[in-house]
């Protein structure tokens, strides 16, 4: 993602931050600034760069600012959303950091069932702002992940078998180009670029303003069941077979965890590698007991936290057990279908968890999300069911490679079953051909978008897309 021909100075003269300074209103953060230790850090601790400046912007003007600066400048340039993306792709080393962290106001339009959502607003905020109107955005599985990435990598979360990816529920987005143009991209105006940010991440300018539709979620029925390891694969089979078939009020993703030694459970189970499933139901809450009688039926669960929870909190269930800071490594695919065969190797891998934070998500993506056609936007692979994430976790970066070595056996071990590409949100910076497998044949349209929006291709710090 670093080619040469950008400069990637370490250090900017104080003239040229002087030159930023004059056209810009909010914090510019240099090396030699006590905050700037604190300013460069993201979400995964595994990552370790030091810009030559982060500009923390207060409005859109001072984004156009930063664009501009780091095209006249010739500077390496990356864009902060919430600091989540697994390989830390909103922070570069040198060139400068545009930090959207303080653009964070959300607008509820009670009338229209719309919210426009800042460019660094975070999950939590949005569901905040939503919640009281009883509504929700379809995003993910956690609050601490920023709008940004999320959405425009596409967006899996507790509503996609329900409302879609969260790019199936975006109207429009206010976008700063490369040129250091401001445009607005929705069905109606800028097409081609609506298109593409639905799905083809930060490749295309910074995204200032979401509009999305709203969503009528308040409080739902939900939360984790757990069964014991020993009968993880009797668990994946019923809920792989349950989940193709039930109706889309239900979510529900499949995980391998060991269980948090913290008053809420049990202390028999302290520390027990264990698998679940966490569900959603956003139907009737008063038919929910009844929709839930297979899953609690067909083999007794270790232990059973579903029940009826405000949406906000069930979004914010893991928020706790994964705080920033931390090691990640992630590897990703999508699959069309679950075999037998992939099953009994997710039991084998999943037993082999190396550390207690360490996880497999399996997220069902079928439903709304999957009746969307594969070309209407740049995410690719809607015929896909399942989204698979292998990460491992410690807070320890000894850890490292007892947690790298397991995520890339375990990946490699179900690569073969999978549908040939992964999520391009949940994977570290593999290279060209693993986004390519991404978009698959999408790509090319992508690449022609970007070679109209961003040929020189400024916007390089992400899962990148090469100018046609
Ligand atoms: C704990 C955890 C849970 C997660 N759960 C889910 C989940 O449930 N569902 C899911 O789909 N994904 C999930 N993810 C993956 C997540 O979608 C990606 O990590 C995503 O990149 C995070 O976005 P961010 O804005 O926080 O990241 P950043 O690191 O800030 O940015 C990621 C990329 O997006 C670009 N970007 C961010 N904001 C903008 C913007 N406004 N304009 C232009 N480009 C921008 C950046 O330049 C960068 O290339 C999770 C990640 C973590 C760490």
């Amino acid at each position: 993602m670093h080619e040469a021909g950008v400069r990637k100075m370490s250090e900017m003269s104080e003239t040229e931050v002087q030159e930023l300074r004059a056209r810009f209103r909010g914090e510019l953060i240099t090396p030699a600034d006590a905050a700037y230790d604190d300013a460069r850090k993201v979400y995964n601790a595994m990552i370790d760069r030091r810009p030559a400046l982060i500009a923390r912007c207060a409005d859109v003007a001072d984004v156009v600012a930063g664009v501009n600066f780091a095209r006249e400048k010739g500077l390496l340039l990356a864009v902060r959303g919430g600091g989540h993306n697994g390989p830390g792709l909103g922070v570069c080393d040198g060139g400068l950091v545009i930090d959207l962290s303080r653009l964070r106001g959300i607008r509820v339009d009670q009338k229209e069932q719309t919210v426009r959502v800042d460019g660094g607003c975070l999950w939590g905020d949005v569901d905040h702002a939503t919640h009281p109107f009883g509504l929700a955005v379809p995003s993910g599985f956690i609050s601490t992940t920023g709008v940004g990435g999320l959405t425009l990598g596409g967006g899996i979360g507790y509503l996609s078998r329900k409302y879609g990816l969260t790019v199936d529920n975006l109207l429009g987005v206010d976008v700063v180009l490369a040129d250091g143009r401001l445009v607005t991209a929705s069905a109606a105006e800028n097409a081609d670029l609506f298109w593409a940010v639905r799905g083809g991440g930060g490749n295309f300018g910074v995204v200032t303003s979401f509009l999305f539709r709203g969503r009528p979620v308040g409080t739902v029925y939900g939360g984790p069941i757990f069964w014991p390891l020993d009968k993880a694969a009797e668990v994946m089979r019923f809920w792989r077979d349950f989940i193709l078939e039930a109706p889309e009020d239900i979510n529900g993703w499949f995980a391998f965890a060991t269980v948090p030694p913290v008053p809420m459970f049990p202390a028999e189970h302290h520390m027990k590698k264990v698998c679940l499933v966490t569900w959603c139901y956003t139907g009737d809450l008063g038919k929910a007991e009844e929709a839930f009688k297979p899953i609690r039926q067909f083999s007794p669960p270790l232990m059973d936290f579903a029940g009826p929870i405000p949406f906000p909190v069930l979004q914010s269930l893991y928020d706790g057990l994964y705080p920033a800071g931390l090691q990640w490594y992630w590897k990703a695919d999508f699959f069309r279908e679950l075999t037998d065969k992939a099953v009994d190797l997710h039991q084998k891998y999943g037993e082999r968890l190396p550390t207690p934070h360490s996880t497999m998500h399996l997220y069902p993506i079928n439903g709304a999300a999957g009746r969307v056609a594969e070309g209407d936007t740049a995410f690719s692979f809607r015929d896909a069911k399942f989204a698979e994430v292998v990460v491992g976790v410690d807070p320890d970066p000894a850890s490292n490679p007892r947690l790298i070595q397991w995520a890339k056996d375990y990946w490699l071990a179900l690569h073969p079953f999978s549908a040939g590409g992964g999520y391009v949100n949940m994977m570290m910076d593999e290279g060209e051909d693993t986004v390519k497998a991404a978009y698959r044949d999408n790509y090319a349209r992508l690449a022609e978008v970007k070679r109209k929006y961003d040929p020189g291709n400024l916007f390089r710090v992400n899962q990148n897309i090469q100018p046609a």
